[in-house]
């Protein structure tokens, strides 16, 4: 049995609603169903950057800014042949409307595309705000867990909206912007799901940037750590928390795309054991996929006998503590270590320089600020040797300086720092290296 998400690309219009009711139709093991409010058009905007407004405005100008919402909506259901099938919600809305809450207003449109897909597939709608549970403002797992287990105990066909719960005093409380992946995700493990299909506009994830390199191909199957590392570098087709409920649970999620249905998608599994098993890889290239970022800072710091300075370490970092900066990584040798970190404005790299002089009096200390990271990520790397010896060859045959290197003991990803300047032609030459 499948837990099936949709997101707002596919509910934005009629046509993609009946296109999903065909999906959900097609496979009769889709029996819960959880939906993102309809998502951008050529001439519209999300429904929920529509709420962001409605919600914004007070009094007479607020109730008219839902008019476009609600516009919207009855377009929607006369689109898929259902008139007049929220206007009973509609109205109920709008009665609330005046004394509403932020979090109420916004969780709106998927209240609403949640009543229209299950009036349109004969599925029960089940409220979110029963199902998912916050404890004030922050999302309550451990309650959810049973909450939503107990729920969904025995139904068959029904249709939850994303993106919201309910807390303590009955208060409806959304996740973050994207958060219906994780309602999709809690559902899925609530019933136990075999697998979690998440539906959206593309067809996966991609071995490396398509901008960069158009033979780019879709990754027939990812661990959870493999995505792990590419979201990281900016890979964003899933909300990044969505991964922690199926992942505990051992439930593969499979991303899909509604708009074309012979692409075969990305299933990205629990653990590598996966791997060898039902889900195994087309591909057996060590590299899964390729992926990298700008504008980071690194900082170097130089000091003789530092290897024998006890706490050493943790000093400059508390330093990076104090300011409040991330740190991305640290690669370091026996009189030096150097810090990379996330891009900050000039007054707090001033303060972070001079409290790390302050705290670890060091002979030398610099700061470089167009720092690159390219990561490589693959199970396959795992105990072969070779690999990076072939991307250290492939820079250098390139002419491109190698700044950084760093693999952790996981040997999933190896991590390159070039120049910002050589970003592109770094990340393409690793393509053609690998493969990917
Ligand atoms: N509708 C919400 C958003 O636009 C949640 C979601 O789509 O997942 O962020």
């Amino acid at each position: 049995m499948k837990a099936v998400k949709f997101g707002g690309t596919s509910m934005s219009t009629a046509d993609s609603i009946l296109r999903v009711a065909e999906i959900i139709k097609k496979d009769r093991d889709r029996r819960f169903v959880v939906v993102s409010a309809p998502g951008k058009t050529d001439g519209e905007d999300k429904v929920t950057d529509m709420l962001i407004g409605v919600a914004g405005a007070k009094g007479k100008e607020r109730a008219e800014r839902f008019e476009s919402v609600v516009s919207r909506f009855i377009a929607l259901c006369d689109g898929v042949g259902l008139h007049g099938a929220l206007d009973g919600e509609l109205a109920q809305i709008k009665k609330a409307l005046p004394s509403a809450s932020y979090c109420y207003i916004l969780s709106r449109g998927e209240y609403l595309c949640a009543h229209l897909l299950a009036e349109l597939i004969g599925f029960t709608f089940i409220d979110a705000a029963d199902l998912v549970k916050f404890s004030g403002i922050a999302y309550d797992d451990d309650l959810t867990k049973s909450v939503c287990k107990a729920g969904l105990k025995g139904k068959l066909g029904v249709v939850i909206p994303g993106f919201y719960g309910s807390n303590e005093n009955g208060d409806i409380v959304t996740f973050s912007r994207g958060g219906s992946d994780v309602s999709g995700a809690i559902v899925a493990r609530a019933v136990n799901a075999d697998i979690y299909e998440n539906f959206t506009d593309v067809d996966g994830f991609m071995t490396c940037d398509p901008r960069l390199v158009p033979h780019a191909s879709t990754i027939d199957v990812l661990t959870y750590k493999e995505l792990r590392e590419l979201s990281y570098m900016g890979a964003n087709v899933l909300h990044p928390e969505s991964i922690f409920p199926v992942q505990k649970a051992n439930i593969p999620i499979h991303i899909l795309n509604t708009f074309n249905e012979n692409a075969s998608g990305t299933k990205i599994v629990p653990t590598e054991e996966f791997l060898a098993g039902g889900h195994s890889r087309k591909n057996h290239m060590p590299i899964t996929a390729i992926a990298g970022r700008q504008h980071f800072f690194s900082m170097h710091i130089d000091k003789s006998m530092m290897n024998a300075e006890i706490g050493f370490v943790r000093r400059v970092l508390s330093c990076f503590e104090k300011y409040g900066v991330s740190v991305e990584h640290i690669p370091s040798g026996i009189d030096s270590m150097t810090v990379v970190f996330t891009a900050v404005d000039t007054e707090t790299c001033n303060s972070l320089i001079e409290a790390v002089k302050q705290e670890v009096n060091p002979d030398h200390i610099s700061l470089s600020r167009d720092i690159a990271l390219i990561t490589i990520v693959g199970h396959g790397m795992k105990s072969r040797p070779g690999t990076v010896a072939r991307a250290i060859n492939r820079l250098s045959h390139a002419n491109i300086n190698l700044r950084m290197l760093d693999m952790g003991a996981s040997e999933i990803n190896l991590i390159l720092g070039v120049s910002d300047s050589d970003f592109e032609r770094a990340l393409v030459a690793l393509i053609g290296e690998f493969e990917v």
